[in-house]
């Protein structure tokens, strides 16, 4: 899951880029409204943090031109205390929920979770396909009774592929939801990533059917 988060303090938004890659998110950040707008535009997010006070364009702004753009990434408003006033005015603009400054990463934690989550998973934390389960919390990952140990990337490939069963998923997709805009990635390292994983949930499992497909000339698909 790809974030992007647009702060113009740089050391709050460092702080909640360490975080929330700790989560194994994929994140990004933006430190002016302009930047923020261009790569919530152009880049495909599953979240954008949104702080109201930013240089050039704000808050509320950011979030009516994108919507605006039939941009309908789940937004989470950021707001100094004090602000109440504008929780509306953030609510009203297109955000989906708002948080006030400051704020405990747990808290923050715990609404990013609930926003990403939304569409589909609406009340579970574990997602599963046939005998496989994944924790998005614990961060456990089990096939049958079997405990299995993911790498952070391998953990944030799988969940999305989770996220997204019985559905192609191009090496695009992964590329852009799993890794942040600096990683540079290329197809070839879907791939390692990909052969890493089946090592781990299918291939030790000859008994079981197979979980990854591969759609060639397209890319995976899970279950
Ligand atoms: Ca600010």
């Amino acid at each position: 899951m790809r974030i992007l988060v647009v702060e113009d303090e740089h050391r709050i938004a460092n702080s909640i880029k360490k975080g929330l890659e700790q989560e194994k998110y994929a994140v990004d950040v933006a430190y002016t409204g302009i930047d923020g707008f261009d790569l919530a535009s152009t880049e495909d997010y599953d979240l954008i943090l949104l702080d109201l006070l930013l240089p050039g364009m704000d808050g509320v702004h950011i979030c009516k031109e994108l919507r605006a753009k039939e941009i309908h990434t789940p937004i989470l408003m950021l707001t100094a205390k004090g602000q109440i006033q504008d929780k509306v005015g953030g609510l009203d603009s297109g955000a989906d929920d708002y948080m006030t400054k400051p704020f405990s990463f747990e808290e923050l934690l715990a609404r990013v979770r609930a926003l990403i989550r939304r569409p589909k998973h609406a009340l579970s934390e574990t997602l599963r396909i046939d005998d496989l389960e994944l924790n998005t919390k614990t961060y456990e990952t089990k096939r049958g009774a079997t405990v299995i140990s993911l790498s952070n990337k391998e953990f944030a490939l799988l969940e999305y592929l989770m996220r997204h069963p019985r559905t192609v998923i191009t090496k695009e997709q992964i590329i852009s939801h799993v890794w942040d805009y600096e990683s540079d990635i290329l197809p070839n390292t879907v791939e390692v990533y990909i052969r890493n994983l089946r090592n781990k949930i299918d291939h030790p499992f000859s008994s079981a059917k197979a979980l990854i497909h591969t759609a060639r000339g397209f890319g995976y698909k899970l279950g």
